[in-house]
């Protein structure tokens, strides 16, 4: 019988000790995901249903020493929101699916290698995170590509009862209802897209303008860490997938030795992608 590991994983979290727990927290911030899953996968292959601390620095140091062949070239990551979390908005549920296809395709490893770098690390590798909606749990904002469900309300023709869910449900203060008006006002300004007031209306006074990504792209940590600039307007899935495409390009064009994204990353190259995409991006009305 073919056993549906993530289905199990899901169902019966591993129990991790108290000293399990503070040594992970040891392990260095940007390389602890990935050293916590692999604790947690050699210790199912054991059939254990706990972590100990021998489990972790067994992994660790197995891990960290085999560090240059587990750099793969790129790291694609995403939030919650494909385990269930209730806020995802996410309108394409094979995007990461089609992204890591892109990612494979790229081949970073033989480029980075191409460019002489030789002592592969992780901070070498091009990170893309989606994360399902604005509340953004998978930092997009200091990643390469940084992709963010968005929804867009659009105030419709049908009547308003003026009964608040929608200003109550806003947590950005982006809807008001005007008594002399017959319906809410949304402030697109203050908006950021995360649809939660569409279906708290009974009326459907407020509907869906726009379903698809935010991309932020460039963010980094490091010694110079950068927040991610915003492409303005959502993107539908395949021209979030155009725009994934055109930045490894443009990556590849300006990388010399391994730079982070961020550092290639002019205002010109922003400017020259808002010239080729943003007549397709969706705005609210
Ligand atoms: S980003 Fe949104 S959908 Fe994803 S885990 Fe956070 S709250 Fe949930
Ligand atoms: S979609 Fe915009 S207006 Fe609606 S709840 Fe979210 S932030 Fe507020
Ligand atoms: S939730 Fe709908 S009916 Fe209620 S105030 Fe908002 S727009 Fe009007």
């Amino acid at each position: 019988m073919q056993v549906n590991t993530q289905f199990t994983e899901k169902k019966y979290p591993m129990k991790w000790s108290t000293e399990a727990e503070d040594a992970i927290k040891k392990v260095p911030f940007f390389v602890r995901k990935k050293v916590k899953a692999r604790v947690e996968k050699e210790a199912r292959s054991r059939s254990k249903a706990g972590i100990t601390l021998a489990d972790v620095l067994a992994t660790q140091k197995r891990y960290l020493t085999g560090m240059a062949s587990e750099v793969k070239g790129y790291q694609l990551d995403t939030c919650f929101g494909p385990s269930g979390c209730p806020n995802t908005i996410a309108p394409d549920a094979g995007l990461m699916e089609k992204i890591e296809a892109i990612l494979k395709g790229a081949d970073f490893l033989g480029f980075l290698k191409s460019m002489g770098v030789t002592d592969l690390k992780f901070h070498h590798e091009f990170r893309v995170t989606v994360a399902e909606c604005p509340n953004a749990c998978s930092q997009p904002q200091i990643k390469d590509i940084g992709i963010i469900a968005a929804k867009l309300p659009r105030i419709g023709d049908e009547a308003c009862t003026a009964c608040e869910a929608c200003v109550e449900t806003c947590r950005d203060d982006a809807v008001t209802i005007d008594e002399t008006m017959p319906r809410p006002i949304v402030d697109l300004q203050r908006c950021q897209a995360c649809g939660q007031c569409i279906p708290v209306c009974p009326t459907g006074t407020i509907a869906e303008a726009a379903s698809g990504y935010r991309i932020q792209l460039g963010g980094k940590l490091g010694r110079h860490p950068q927040l991610a600039r915003e492409l303005p307007g959502i993107y539908s899935s395949a021209d979030t997938l155009d725009i994934v495409s055109a930045c490894i390009t443009l990556y590849k064009a300006g990388s010399q030795k391994g730079e982070r994204f961020g550092e290639i990353l002019k205002e010109r190259d922003i400017q020259r992608l808002i010239d080729r995409f943003g007549s397709k991006a969706m705005a609210g009305e």
